[in-house]
Order: structure tokens, then sequence, then C-alpha cells
């Protein structure tokens, strides 16, 4: 008997979103306080038909490819890997070629030793989120959703992997061995830093919670690409499942006290420095 939410093919469908309060960040001694490094690799403008939906406003809103690294009692804790440009040249062309694209890692390498990031959270499996710069961090364990993995490996349509680099699912699959750990919902990465299962822009998007002393911080990523989308409750318009989005946005504004979106280029200026403490 087929049971109704079981898997097919591997493929676990959509399942609404809970409103359970994620695990508590702070460890029961207090609250352990991590300050954010906003590393910015590339940039330019994006039409802002991509990033609103039904919103037919003409114009473009600047946008720059971001990770962000957490350091802390928990950390080095990288989130997203960002990608390189060649690889992404060579498989886009000139799709998504911005100015000034210096290598994300060497970038990081400038606060941590790649060696030394303990945890790689992804938020998501799209080019620009988690590439073939996993493999540069040796020695982190790599927190992905089951769900996003499968919805890679298994699409509900082809679409569905059209902005990733499919190649390196192999990678992910078949290299990382016990460095990768596939979690399903909320989950408590280290005292002070937690996952919020949020889906939407993709089916198995995560959010990432940090505590700092300016409050809870949500690293939105692309499920809340601009602060606008938040500011305005609109959803992206690259979106796998739009009702997530909108409760996923939901759940990020009950359960922090300050955003970062994931392209947003104005979060350098909101936060001088790119310095979230
Ligand atoms: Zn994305």
């Amino acid at each position: 008997m087929l049971r109704c939410g079981g898997a097919v093919n591997g493929f676990a469908p959509t399942a609404p979103p809970d409103d359970a309060v994620p695990t508590p960040a702070g460890s029961g001694e207090g609250i352990a306080m991590h300050r954010i490094r906003i590393i910015r690799y590339a940039g330019g403008n994006a039409p802002r038909w991509l990033y609103f939906h039904l919103d037919e406003t003409p114009g473009t809103v600047p946008v720059g490819m971001f990770c962000w690294l957490v350091e802390g009692p928990g950390g080095p804790i990288l989130v997203d890997t960002g990608a390189r440009e060649e690889e992404t040249v060579a498989r886009y062309g000139d799709r998504f070629r911005y100015p000034e694209w210096p290598d994300p890692v060497a970038l990081v390498s400038r606060h941590v030793d790649p060696a030394d990031v303990r945890w790689l959270v992804i938020t998501h499996v799209h080019w620009d989120h988690c590439s073939h710069n996993v493999e540069r961090y040796p020695n982190a364990t790599v927190v992905m959703q089951r769900r996003d993995l499968e919805a890679r490996l298994y699409p509900p349509h082809p679409s569905f992997r059209e902005l990733c680099f499919a190649d390196y699912l192999d990678v992910i699959q078949k290299r990382l061995g016990e460095r990768l750990w596939l979690i399903d919902g909320d989950a408590q990465i280290v005292p002070g830093v937690s996952t919020l299962a949020v889906g939407g822009h993709t089916l198995g998007h995560q959010a990432v919670l940090v505590d700092t002393a300016a409050g809870r911080v949500a690293i939105a990523s692309d499920l809340v690409p601009a602060y606008e989308n938040i500011e305005r409750d609109v959803a992206t318009c690259l979106h796998e499942d739009l009702l997530q989005c909108y409760r996923g946005m939901e759940r990020i504004r009950r359960h922090s006290d300050l955003v970062l979106p994931g392209h947003d280029a104005r979060q350098m200026e909101r936060h001088p420095g790119g310095i979230v403490e």
C-alpha cells in the first residue's frame, strides 16, 4: 500500500512547514555569542522581476554574491561555499558573469585556514551557494538538508537541476563520506548556531540562526534575496514552493532579530566592514 507522505524513488514530497520553535540556539549555561563576517565575492545588478513575485516595477536591484563566516566558540562555521568564476563561466557562459570575481575560498582564507573550518552549512544546492569549493574545506562536516539534496538527485521536474552543477552532486554523494551530515528539519549545529528548515526557494532550503551580541541573526540566504522581500512580505520569483516562501519568511521574522539576505548588496552598507557582532 502506498502511504501518504512516503518517499517515491527516494524523493520525499514536500510537507507543510511546521510552526515548531527551532532547537534553542543557546545552551543551558547562557547564550554562546558569535560574530558573522559577510564575505562578498562578486556582484552586479539583477532585474527586479527576478526577486519579487508578481512585481512588474521596472528597474534593477544591486546584488552581491556571498558566503558568511561564523566565528565563535563553536566555529569556525562557513555558511555556503560560493563559486569560482571559471567553473561558473564554463557551465553558464556569460549568463552569470560579474566583474571582479575573486576566488571566495581565498577571501575566506584571509580570516581562517580552510583546513580549520569545522562546519560547512549549505543553505541550498544552487551553484552560487554550493560548488566544487566544498572539497576545499577538507576537515569540515558538511551540513545539508536531506530534502534539498534529494530534490536535485531525483528532481520532480528537470528544472530543479537548472541552477546546480550536476557533477558535484557526485562529489557530495561519493567523496564526502562521513563528512556529510544530512539533516531533516531544524537542527542545532553548535550552541548558538542552528538551522531553520524553511524551504520555498528550494524545497530543502535552510536558513541559519546565529546568536550574536546584536541579537539572533538569520542568515536567510535565497529565501530572502533582498531586504525588500521580507520588509514588504513579497516572495522571491525564484521559488520551488510559493507557499513555503511566505511561511518561511514568517518563521524567520518570528525567530530572529536581524536578517541577512541572500543577495542584497546593501548588507555591506548596513554592516560596515561586513561584520555583525
Ligand atoms: Zn538560490
